[in-house]
């Protein structure tokens, strides 16, 4: 069990800004233990009026398009030429099937992790990726309480973590690489209508050229999207983490969409829809929680399971009677 401390400590701890207790509030949130589980609520709810004083970015591609390297050379220009406090969060959904990583691993941006106006917090193995999902959108409230003005929530673009991401973040910012298809890159569908922006990464030396054509073809793609709520017309540009180039730009993009989005007010209603899909979120979750968590269902789960499998029960009948059960 995680050395615990009284609300009031952690509280005062993550106003502060201090980072060792951001992180052992952290660890509470991603605990399974109900008592702490209790605690980081307590912490959450105390926070909570001092936090939401962010901008919020998902970030997400395939891997080897230079995610890691993008947000070390990103978020390395946010703070020091944009003096922001930077949070690197990560939703991984690799990590509950290996207990390994493809994602946050602190090694992966060695420079911000050093630095003292970032903080990174690698995604918790073994979990599902509603827990992960849940422990994240905790976290980000935790580290806006704690003076992180700046959240990048990372993802791999090859599955349903995306989709959890977006619905998190204030504006998300989709990773291509030029001259690989959009089959080839695995980048579902409905990944592209996402996106506020796309960033071409990897523009440099010979890859230039590519890089500009890549950009026009997803303009044009992007164009034939209908405008959403937001009034936004999603951008994109090129970028080379590793010549520190773009990056600038794509800070613009951002602040262009802050701009729109805070005076047409719908920076404020998506939170305020976000939220409430959150808590339909966790209501489901809970319900599901309770229920495969109840000894009786545990019991008579499998048997019951097996009996559908060869046909003497009804998928319906089987479900009937186990929701009965609670
Ligand atoms: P991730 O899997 O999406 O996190 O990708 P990485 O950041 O690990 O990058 C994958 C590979 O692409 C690494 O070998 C990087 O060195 C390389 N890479 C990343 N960014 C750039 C860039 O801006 N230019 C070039 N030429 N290579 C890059």
């Amino acid at each position: 069990m995680a050395k615990r401390f009284s609300t009031e400590t952690y509280v005062k701890g993550i106003l502060s800004g201090d980072r060792v207790m951001l992180s052992r509030a952290i660890t509470l949130v991603e605990s399974r233990l109900a008592s702490d589980q209790e605690l980081a609520q307590q912490v959450i709810d105390a926070v909570l009026p001092h936090a939401g004083n962010s901008v919020r970015i998902g970030i997400t591609g395939v891997p080897g398009v230079g995610k890691s390297t993008f947000i070390e050379a990103f978020g390395s220009y946010l703070i020091k030429e944009q003096n922001k406090k930077l949070a690197v969060l990560a939703i991984d959904p690799t990590s509950q099937r290996s207990g390994g990583s493809i994602l946050g691993d602190k090694t992966r941006m060695e420079e911000l992790s050093m630095n003292s106006q970032a903080y990174i917090r690698p995604s918790p193995a073994g979990k599902s990726l509603g827990g992960v999902a849940k422990n994240t959108r905790e976290t980000i409230i935790l580290c806006e309480a704690a003076g992180f003005d700046t959240i990048i929530v990372e993802t791999v673009g090859v599955g349903q973590s995306e989709t959890a991401v977006h619905a998190m973040v204030d504006f998300f910012l989709l990773l291509m690489l030029a001259g690989a298809g959009d089959e080839l890159q695995g980048i579902k569908r409905g990944i592209m209508e996402m996106a506020d922006a796309v960033a071409i990464t990897k523009a440099d030396e010979h890859n230039v050229h590519k890089a500009n054509a890549a950009k026009a073809e997803y303009q044009n793609a992007l164009h034939l999207y209908p405008v959403g709520a937001s009034g936004w017309v999603p951008r994109v540009s090129t970028c080379s983490a590793l010549q520190n180039t773009g990056l600038d730009t794509i800070w613009q993009i951002i602040s262009d969409y802050l701009d729109l989005t805070h005076n047409n007010g719908f920076f404020d209603k998506k939170r305020r829809d976000q939220n409430l899909q959150w808590m339909y979120e966790a209501i489901r979750q809970g319900l599901e929680d309770n229920f495969y968590g109840h000894q009786q269902v545990k019991e008579q789960l499998l048997g019951i399971a097996d009996q559908v499998k060869e046909g003497q029960k009804s998928a319906f009948a089987a479900a009937d009677e186990l929701l009965r059960l609670v």
